[in-house]
């Protein structure tokens, strides 16, 4: 079990917070030959190591050393829980205190892993656990990187990660600067194997932080939660958006598609009766008629202290009729996990915040079913 291995001094910083280049400096400051880096690398990425005592073809000094000087696993395992679904999800505490949250999905031919940016969250969505009680800070490198190592080990030998989605706590885009890196080390070599094509970045859709992706000459997908097909009722579900708008959304998701040739997501999360009409569909068909896109239906996941619940699934179903009819493809996302507080930031609330003692913010004008 991960919360019983030894994860070497907490105040050190994660040996993978370096990059592979960085790690291959730091092996030559230190008089250790640079192969050593993808060496280990290997261990901690290919091998699911838990300490560096057992990174065997290393020399006995390089593995005290390298014990002295970085930490593997610092964050502590509060809680683990797993699903009826298979669903599992880890809650760690970070050196500081502050908490976060990581998910693995399993499916037949899949094993997707959910991991989180920030603790806490500071765009505000009415219907999200995980900006209740605003933003904390960014995640760093090692930070992103601990979650996924983590979620690796829980693997049986011969499983692997075949997908990342950024669709944990935070806002991806408002911490690119950690993000970036922590997927690159994903990507190269040595690091999971992990083509860009199967790690998603999930957005409320901040056009110029939209632009830098497309410009990293990568090809990750890019999710871009819409959630409303107008301004009005977009800007009382993402307040967000009063200063961005959908029209510099939909324009910077263009460019997105024009330079990276990768079609992009719509996420939409249905709540019963303010974004779910017919109306509703249509209008979003609308918007996204000319465009190659794809939107993702997401059924309300309750949480306790909000006033929001997914519609009936007769009007899910008319939901994704209407944008079908429309020419519009949309799926509808499946729910994993949802006996064990699955869904971004249920885990960390409750277990920061007795549900008691949260205000709930008052509910939204309903629109006519
Ligand atoms: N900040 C990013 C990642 C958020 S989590 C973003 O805005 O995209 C991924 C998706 O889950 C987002 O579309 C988010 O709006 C949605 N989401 C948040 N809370 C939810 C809930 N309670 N039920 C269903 N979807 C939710």
């Amino acid at each position: 079990m991960l919360n019983t291995v030894a994860t070497a001094v907490a105040g050190l910083p994660r040996i993978y917070e370096l990059s592979r280049a960085e790690l291959g400096d730091w092996c030559v400051e230190h008089g250790v030959p640079g192969y050593r880096a993808d060496q280990i690398r290997r261990w901690i990425f290919g091998k699911r190591v838990n300490s560096f005592d057992d990174m065997h073809d290393l020399p006995a000094a390089l593995r005290g050393l390298l014990s002295e000087t970085f930490s593997l696993f610092p964050g502590k395992l509060v809680d683990h829980r797993i699903a009826s679904d298979r669903t599992e999800k880890l809650l760690l505490e970070l050196v500081d205190g502050e908490l976060v949250e990581c998910v693995l999905m399993r499916e037949p031919d899949r094993r997707t892993i959910c991991i989180s940016t920030q603790v806490g969250c500071g765009m505000g969505c009415v219907f999200c656990a995980s900006g209740l009680q605003g933003l904390k800070r960014n995640l760093t490198t090692g930070e992103i990187l601990e979650q996924v190592l983590r979620l690796d080990r829980l693997l049986n030998r011969e499983e692997a990660i075949t997908n990342v989605v950024v669709m944990g706590i935070g806002e991806p885009l408002a911490n690119l600067k950690s993000l970036v890196p922590a997927l690159d080390s994903l990507n190269d070599k040595g690091g999971l194997g992990l083509g860009a094509r199967r790690i998603t970045i999930s957005t409320v859709g901040l056009p110029e932080k939209i632009r830098e992706v497309a410009q990293l000459g990568k090809s990750y997908n890019l999710a871009v939660s819409l959630h409303a097909p107008n301004n009005m009722l977009r800007t009382q579900l993402v307040p967000v958006n009063e200063k961005i708008g959908i029209d510099a959304v939909l324009t910077a998701a263009d460019e997105f598609f024009e330079i990276t040739g990768r079609r992009v997501t719509y996420e939409y999360v249905l709540l019963s009766g303010v974004n779910d009409g017919p109306q509703h569909a249509r209008e979003l068909a609308k918007l996204l008629q000319s465009r190659i896109a794809h939107v993702n239906l997401i059924p309300m996941n309750a949480v306790t202290e909000l006033p929001f619940v997914e519609p009936t699934a007769p009007r899910t179903d008319e939901f994704v009729r209407v944008l079908e009819q429309c020419g519009i493809p949309a799926t509808v996302r499946k729910r994993k996990g949802a006996d064990i507080d699955a869904a971004c930031g249920q885990l960390r609330l409750h277990q920061m915040t007795p549900a008691s003692s949260l205000v709930a913010p008052t509910p939204l004008a309903m629109t006519p079913p």
